[in-house]
């Protein structure tokens, strides 16, 4: 026991050696809450209480599996085995399987995902005869969805007027009839969605008493760690089991309360006390994770927020180097910088990749990110999500562009043809397959054809096939002249692949729009790179061909030591030594749709808090000064939230610290600056303390992180200097040597064999060299 208790603090030991009662840990991040957890649990069967007798619940499976571990050193694997350990889905679902039957499912209920759940609900919208364009089945399954989360039953909702009203304004007077029918349904299927796992619980220990008594009593030590993020449902259950014996250890950080989005309810934290007799609430202060810089940094950011908890967060760790802060001048560049930086760092430091971690508020932002590490051959994970050019409606437009550059591709067809949908259904599609076999042509030949051919398809479905062959045309057609992200472009609005995802309207919707958008701006930085690659034009085939030894990537096995990439949401109560925040400017962090009111802002502050608090050694910023939306570059503007942060916390870098290159973009983003962004915007829902008239020292701050201009370093300066046998650094290739110079003028090229990609011969007029 001593060795267990030598690695805790004296205030990290107080709540792990209070056996009994009511306890609230509250305080700020890598101040050791989840080690005071786990070392709780530890002492607690130390102390002789059974394995089976402590419930833990953690906020990922991963987090439970490292804890049981971890405990498992101290006690014995065997025995730490036997804890019911996990997140409240899979912990309830385990309950459920044994308990089930008193509410009449079978014990081997089947687990409904959303997408099984969506399905379903539209099937029932379609069979109840209603438009579907105003019955939105997403839509209608995150309404359902949040009933559920507040423990609001079909019963309930009848007999709530205000609801009723609710649905019946926003023209959805059905919504009660849906979700009863979608609720007998389940049942009837021996099914129960994600939400139903905690309303059953719920339905299971509030109605049959024995039940309830029986895990009361098991479960005589309760354990949950990030509490500030539990909803009502979960908040109720814990409350339920935890009546009888009171012995609960909640550990949190109201300051790390990110998923308010998702009816998690801060007041679960902040009522703790309220809840059960005697409470007792301690306080951690040292943070063990992080260099006092970054400490001190997330600390002044989190100040803003008005809404809090007081707390003290220190650190006797170094002092370590500032954050730096990074401005480029596109998203592609700043992936490339990340890339390089992490490259760098682990050179010289002799790191693995998994010491570094990208954070991002939005998933499409990983797709800067993943280009710029394959090019440097960097392997990196996606947590929580599919990499970039694995996500359905990324391969659906590269399916239509794989199709018009290869109309004999049939698995690009079979992918596309009714998607969006057009009325082409399975059993055409099997026609067509079995006609192309017959006539030994491919399917996309037999379609051209189809009005001569003695096929089983009526004309009318013949028609829809020969328009979708014509649509396809058109896009060759164009694809003659333009290039890859004009190409793309039409696609993605002419086939109805837009309007699909737009029509949808949900958080889901809105993240695949934001990935299509994504791969317009890549392809656009594409084209603008190819540019500078003598006989290259940036055509489709061009970037698909790049696009395929990027997917090929994908397919590596595990195991590999990576670089961990995710949304900072994701990132909560994880650790880097080297962590790099990204896209920091106004609109994407704070994101745009969350700066309505205080209370929205002030949940992306406590986000960008716990993306900060990740980093043990080092933190890196990055925005930049355009982005391309849709293709065109809109100006962007440093977050406030690095405008938040005392200046002296930070080392604020420009691209020319990095590059020494000729700026290839339009001239407008170096033009006079915009006055208006000079001064600090004055956010929407209050005025926080560094908000009104900016003092002269937050203006000169402000200037540095949008200098008045950017000085041009003009390109034949380079091209004089540049001969052959010279190392060169490029800022998409990556180091190399010049093995030859041709041409005079515009025209001069150079031929340069890179480290990484091959030989390329590229126009100086253009290119971002960096003599070395
Ligand atoms: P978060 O709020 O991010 O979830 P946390 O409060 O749960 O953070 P932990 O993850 O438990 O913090 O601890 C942060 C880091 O500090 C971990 O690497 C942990 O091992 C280390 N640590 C915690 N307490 C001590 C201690 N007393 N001595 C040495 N290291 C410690
Ligand atoms: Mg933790």
């Amino acid at each position: 026991m001593e060795a267990l208790l030598e690695g805790l603090n004296d205030a990290q030991r107080a709540p792990v050696l209070q056996k009994d009662g009511a306890m609230m840990v509250i305080a700020g991040a890598g101040s050791g809450k989840t080690r005071v957890l786990t070392m709780r649990i530890a002492y607690l069967m130390q102390q002789g209480v059974d394995a089976f007798n402590i419930l833990a619940l953690t906020f990922t499976n991963k987090a439970a599996r490292e804890m049981k571990n971890r405990i498992g050193t101290i006690v014995g694997n065997s025995e730490a085995k036997n804890l019911w350990m996990g997140t409240f889905h899979s912990v309830f679902a385990k309950i459920l399987r044994i308990e089930g039957h008193h509410l009449g499912f079978p014990p081997n209920f089947t687990i409904y995902d959303s997408q099984d759940s969506q399905r379903l609900i539209s099937a029932i919208i379609k069979e109840m005869g209603l438009d579907k364009d105003i019955y939105k089945y997403k839509q209608v399954h995150s309404r359902i969805s949040s009933f559920k989360n507040s423990l609001i039953t079909v019963k309930a909702y009848f007999q709530n007027p205000e609801l009723q009203e609710a649905d019946a304004m926003s023209k959805k007077p059905r919504m009660g009839e849906i979700y009863k029918e979608y609720v007998d349904r389940c049942f009837k299927a021996g099914a129960m969605d994600f939400d139903d796992l905690l309303l059953r619980t719920n339905e299971l220990l509030a109605r049959f008493p024995e039940v309830l008594a029986k895990y009361q009593k098991r479960f005589q030590y309760i354990l949950v760690d990030e509490y500030q993020d539990t909803n009502h449902s979960q908040y109720l259950i814990v409350k339920a089991l935890a009546d009888r014996f009171q012995n609960i250890c909640v550990v949190g950080d109201d300051s790390q309360s990110i998923y308010a989005f998702r009816g998690a309810n801060i007041n679960n934290i902040l009522n703790f006390q309220r809840d059960y007799d005697d409470v007792k609430v301690y306080r951690l202060e040292q943070n063990y994770r992080s260099t006092k810089n970054i400490v001190e940094a997330a600390n002044s950011v989190i100040e803003h927020n008005k809404t809090k908890l007081d707390k003290v967060v220190w650190t006797a760790n170094d002092e370590g180097p500032k954050i730096i802060v990074h401005r480029s001048l596109t998203d592609g560049e700043e992936g490339r910088y990340v890339a390089s930086s992490i490259f760098e760092n682990k050179m010289n430091n002799q790191l693995k990749h998994s010491d570094f971690a990208i954070l991002y508020r939005t998933n499409a932002q990983s797709r800067a990110m993943e280009d710029a590490l394959r090019k440097r051959e960097i392997p990196y994970r996606i947590f929580g999500g599919l990499s970039f050019y694995q996500r359905k409606e990324i391969k659906d437009v590269l399916a239509y562009l794989r199709l018009l550059v290869n109309p004999n591709d049939e698995e690009a067809i079979k992918r596309v043809i009714n998607y969006p949908a057009r009325g082409i259904g399975a059993t055409t599609i099997d026609r067509l397959v079995i006609a192309a076999k017959q006539y030994g042509r491919s399917i996309f030949e037999v379609m051209e054809n189809i009005q001569h051919l003695d096929i089983k398809i009526n004309s009318s479905t013949k028609n829809k096939l020969y328009n979708f062959v014509n649509m396809i045309r058109s896009f060759q057609i164009t694809a003659e002249n333009a290039d890859a992200f004009v190409v793309a472009e039409e696609v993605a609005r002419k086939t109805g692949l837009l309007q699909e995802l737009k029509k949808d309207g949900t958080p889901e919707g809105i993240a695949r729009i934001e990935n299509i958008e994504e791969l317009l701006n890549g392809m656009r930085d594409f084209v603008e790179g190819q540019k500078e690659i003598a006989d290259a034009t940036g055509s489709l085939s061009e970037f698909l061909e790049d696009v395929a030894l990027a997917t090929d990537m994908d397919k590596d096995i595990d195991d590999v030591d990576r670089v961990s990439l995710m949304t900072i949401h994701l990132a909560k109560g994880l650790e880097f030594p080297y962590v790099y925040i990204v896209g920091l400017e106004e609109d994407l962090f704070p994101s745009g749709m969350s700066m309505n009111t205080r209370s929205e802002l002030e949940e992306e502050r406590r986000l960008f808090y716990v993306a900060l608090t990740r980093a043990e050694k080092q933190a890196y910023l990055t925005y930049t000064e355009s982005r391309y939306r849709w293709g065109k570059l809109i100006d962007a503007e440093p977050s406030r939230f690095i405008e938040e942060i005392d200046e002296k916390f930070l080392d604020i870098q420009t691209p020319l610290d990095t590059y020494r290159y000729k700026p290839m973009i339009d001239s407008d983003i170096f033009g006079e600056p915009d006055k208006s962004k000079l001064r600090l915007k004055k956010p929407v829902g209050g005025t926080p303390p560094t908000v009104g008239k900016p003092t002269e020292e937050q203006l000169q701050k402000l200037r540095k992180l949008r200098p008045q201009s950017t000085p041009s370093i003009r390109t034949d300066d380079l091209n004089d200097n540049l001969s052959k046998g010279m190392r060169v650094e490029h800022s998409r290739f990556g180091q190399g040597e010049v093995l030859s110079i041709e041409g005079i003028g515009q025209d001069q090229k150079a031929e340069i064999r890179f480290q990484t990609g091959g030989i390329k011969k590229l126009l100086l007029r253009f290119a971002k060299l960096k003599i070395l």
